[in-house]
């Protein structure tokens, strides 16, 4: 049998194909336990008056809190993972295949999409100012590979994808159909294709997660990184009893948005939690830290020699603390510390990544963050494989432990 909690985080994901529908899932988990959602352009009811246990959403980011004062414990995580997105003017076709043109979003690993049957999520803007969710759950996108016959050199030089030419999506057969998907998002949506100004819609694999391997030690699922610490940081949060949760979207694009990690929104959020005095603000924000908490990379069996042969990352080996002396991750011994005894004091294991000096290392949150509020930040995360994959796998060990140790991390 599977464990509880890894079945959880599989309907979690399942659930938020879009980070709209990730902000939205995390929301219903809030709001179940009690907390309040304000909206940034209220007034939050006068100096130091906010709900003690609230969230604020912007687009497809959410940062919630339990308890108001600070100086605070902060766990962030992403909402968004790379995938493909459709274009203004979509509707496109050839040689008799209707198509929908799209965008890749984030670092996709392309080849991971082909061959997949794959559905549509996101938001639609309205005539009358509202913005829906939209979610299509049914197979009604495919992109099939290139025969092998048709394509000889796969042997030798490897499968070739040009993401302009070569990821487009079939749905449909007969001459191109103009303003074809308008019609059907306005069918989706109960409406006028008239009422429909424009779309944040995106692509996803309809393979539902899965608890599988010999013995239930593996889950497999689109998007374990990063709604795997979504998960564990808002089942942190609802855990711990205090504490603050950013859940952020455009991590795979930089952060560097209105709603991404390096933006205001989280500084505002806290600056407004101690009530408008800017100096208490300041303060409270001195004694804070933050755990920036996204996936890390478990050493593949298959390729060992790409890992740093003393830091290799067993599957269900624990939570990892990740370095990088170039603050591509924002650990050092300071914020390490305070996350090795958060996980001590919740009686879990960790381990240790760094990169090999000879690759170049991705980045997270982390280094944002600690960048734009001042505050010490470690980056963690629990490992995997396969990351930015249509379909990424870890280990249903690692699940419990996450969410255990971020809840330590923000009782503090
Ligand atoms: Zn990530």
């Amino acid at each position: 049998m599977p464990a509880v909690t890894a079945t959880d985080l599989c309907a979690f994901i399942d659930a938020s194909p879009s980070p709209f529908h990730a902000v939205a899932t995390a929301a219903a988990r809030l709001d179940a336990a009690g907390f309040e959602g304000v909206d940034e352009t209220d007034d939050w009811g006068g100096a130091g008056s906010a709900p003690a246990r609230g969230y604020v959403v912007r687009d497809g980011s959410i940062v919630a809190w339990s308890g108001a004062a600070g100086p605070w414990r902060v766990a962030g995580a992403h909402t968004d993972s790379p995938n493909l997105r459709v274009r203004p003017r979509p509707d496109t076709g050839r040689a008799g295949a209707r198509q929908l043109g799209i965008e890749p979003y984030g670092g996709v690993l392309l080849n991971s999409w082909l061959g997949r049957d794959l559905g549509l999520s996101g938001r639609v803007a309205l005539r009358d100012g509202s913005l829906p969710l939209v979610l299509v759950d049914r197979p009604v996108l495919h992109i099939p590979q290139l025969a092998i016959h048709l394509d000889r050199e796969i042997g030798s030089a490897g499968l070739q994808l040009n993401p302009q030419q070569h990821l487009t999506p079939l749905w449909g057969t007969g001459p191109v159909d103009r303003g074809g998907f308008t019609r059907f998002l306005a069918d989706e949506l109960g409406g006028s294709p008239a009422d429909i100004v424009a779309w944040d819609v995106m692509i996803h694999d309809l393979t539902p997660s899965t608890v599988g391997g010999r013995d239930g030690e593996l889950l497999a699922a689109p998007r374990i990184d990063n709604l795997c610490s979504a998960w564990a940081a808002i089942g942190a949060l609802l855990d711990a009893g205090s504490g603050v949760v950013a859940l952020w979207d455009h991590e795979e694009i930089g952060s560097e948005t209105n709603r991404g990690a390096g933006s205001s929104l989280l500084g505002t959020v806290l600056e407004r939690l101690t009530g408008g005095d800017r100096g208490s603000y300041q303060r409270a924000l001195a004694g804070s830290v933050c755990a920036s908490a996204d996936m890390a990379h478990a050493t593949h069996p298959n390729y060992a020699e790409r890992h740093e042969p003393d830091h290799w990352i067993a599957l269900g080996g624990g939570p990892v603390i990740k370095t990088n002396v170039n603050q591509r991750y924002a650990t050092d011994a300071r914020s390490a510390a305070l996350f090795a005894a958060a996980c001590e004091r919740a009686g879990v294991a960790h381990q240790w990544y760094a990169h090999r000096a000879d690759l170049p290392c991705g980045s997270t949150i982390g280094p944002v963050t600690a960048a734009s509020l001042g505050i010490p930040v470690v980056d963690v995360g629990a490992p995997m494989l396969a990351m930015h994959s249509a379909r990424e796998l870890m280990a249903t060990a690692d699940v419990d432990p996450y969410r255990a140790a971020l809840a330590s991390f923000l009782r503090g």
